[in-house]
């Protein structure tokens, strides 16, 4: 075996790690079996996992049939042994049958390639977070369904919106933006929006998208091989990291010190961070106090619970998407009734839509109600004068106050008369109680107003699906 001649001048530290030899002069036969092989590598596995995991290999001794390779990291290694060290060793093999085993070794702070300086290999080139964070399946997938001009507006998330495309648009225009809301409202939405956008308009720029529990499962992760060291260095070198459902991480000392560390290095070189929880940062338990304060220096954006109006347009976009007709009335009453949560919104959406499909029949208010039974059913409630007062004012947007002001303009007198209305028919109250809850009115308008709308919906249909609509919105 005389090629493999050259002796092992590796030495095992006291910590166990190799360190680098500082002779080892490979013969010409193995160097060009290394430089064989590392080409063909490259040709094999592709640019882009050559760039990230092969690209530091270097051929650091050779004895007794086994070639020893050195990598920067502990992380590195684990990852080249599990997945590629197989098919090298058999490329080694094909040159040379001698060679019978490839021994990885980390070598910290040393690396040489053919081509590259060793420092430049520690941080891993900015073009390549992307390509490893992907290899290392650190970075969650991003919703395809979840783009900019998917997102309905309204008011109530208009704020975190604008917020969203600012950082579209200019470069860390607030550090961190800090978006949060209740479920089901939009957030992770937005955030893959940014996170499609970025990578269309500056494709240039390494963005990170993950959710908090998958950020703490990675750091568990690295502790357990070992290997902090890459994860600091993937974290710490992107342009843009976003962090979904932060709340999670309360009570997770240690994820959260090293997030907090993360964030300072971040913030600290001017790169964006983008955080969204269920709730305001001032609100966040559990979570250190240092880090809940540092989370609202920028701008923090709230969404609101979505209006009637937005859910509307959500609902008439996503038939828009989906192609199908579906009537106003449908609609209208979905987005009546569904009110805590859009995922809840689409998702009845959706059941109606395959129910038509699946019998072949149209879709209906009668067949909405049919097949979305149970979901209406756990809304079932007692209907107060309250309720009412507030579904009715959403319906015809108008001011809940105007159902107990003064005010006497059809567009607001209209709408008190059917509150009225509907309070007379669905509650048990008297009609002097009922005048009380409109503002202290006279039980003789209650009566009025009732006998108004009977008239009313005699006469004109549109009013009288109002009313429906909004009874059985209130009734379930
Ligand atoms: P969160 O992360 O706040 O819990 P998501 O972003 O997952 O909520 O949104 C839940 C669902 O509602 C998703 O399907 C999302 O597309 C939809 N959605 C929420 N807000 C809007 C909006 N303004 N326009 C369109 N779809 C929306
Ligand atoms: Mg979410």
């Amino acid at each position: 075996m005389s090629e493999f001649g050259g002796k092992k001048a590796s030495v095992v530290s006291l910590y166990g790690q190799v360190l680098a030899p500082d002779t080892f002069d490979p013969t010409p036969e193995i160097r060009e079996l290394w430089d064989k092989v590392y080409n063909q590598m490259r040709e094999e596995f592709g640019e882009a996992v050559f760039r990230s995991w092969l690209k530091p290999m270097a051929l650091q001794a050779a004895y007794h049939g086994t070639l020893e390779i050195s990598v920067p990291t502990r992380f590195m290694k684990d990852w080249i042994q599990t997945n590629y060290v197989m098919r090298i060793l058999e490329m080694c093999a094909a040159v040379s049958a001698e060679v019978k085993r490839i021994e990885i070794v980390v070598v910290h702070g040393h690396v040489k390639t053919d081509e590259t300086e060793g420092s430049a290999l520690q941080v891993p080139a900015k073009a390549n977070v992307n390509d490893m964070a992907a290899q290392l399946d650190l970075s969650s997938p991003l919703d395809p369904r979840f783009k900019f001009d998917t997102f309905v507006v309204g008011k109530s998330n208009a704020l975190a919106h604008a917020a969203a495309s600012r950082v579209v648009e200019c470069n860390v225009p607030f550090n961190p933006l800090f978006i949060y809301g209740g479920v089901g409202l939009g957030k992770t939405h937005l955030m893959h929006a940014i996170a499609w956008e970025l990578q269309e308009k500056r494709p240039e720029k390494s963005v990170m998208y993950l959710s908090a529990e998958k950020f703490m499962y990675q750091f568990v992760r690295a502790i357990r091989a070992q290997d902090t060291m890459t994860f600091k260095e993937i974290f710490r070198s992107v342009d843009v990291l976003m962090i979904d459902d932060i709340q999670f991480i309360a009570g997770k000392d240690s994820t959260q010190e090293e997030f907090f560390h993360t964030f300072n290095a971040l913030v600290d070189q001017n790169k964006q961070i983008i955080i969204s929880a269920d709730r305001a940062p001032s609100e966040l338990t559990g979570i250190d106090e240092r880090l809940r304060s540092r989370m609202s220096w920028g701008l923090v954006a709230d969404i609101h619970p979505s209006t009637y109006d937005l859910r509307l347009g959500i609902l008439k976009a996503r038939c828009g998407q989906i192609g199908r007709e579906v009537p106003d009335a449908v609609l209208e009453f979905l987005a009546l009734k569904i009110t805590s949560n859009i995922r809840e919104l689409e998702g009845s959406l959706n059941r109606i839509v395959a129910h038509a499909d699946v019998t072949k029949c149209a879709i209906t208010l009668e067949s909405t109600q049919e097949v979305l039974q149970d979901l209406l059913r756990s809304n079932d409630r007692r209907v107060t004068i309250d309720e009412i007062q507030k579904q009715v004012a959403e319906h015809y947007n108008v001011r809940l106050s105007d159902m107990h002001s003064a005010r006497r303009a059809r567009q607001v007198a209209r709408p008190r008369q059917v509150a009225m209305y509907l309070a007379k028919q669905l509650t048990s109250r008297s009609l002097p109680e009922i005048g009380r809850k409109f503002g202290g009115r006279d039980h003789t308008t209650v009566m009025h107003a009732v006998r108004k709308i009977e008239e009313l919906i005699a006469e004109d249909p549109s009013l009288a699906q109002d009313v429906d609509i909004l009874r059985r919105t209130l009734t379930g």
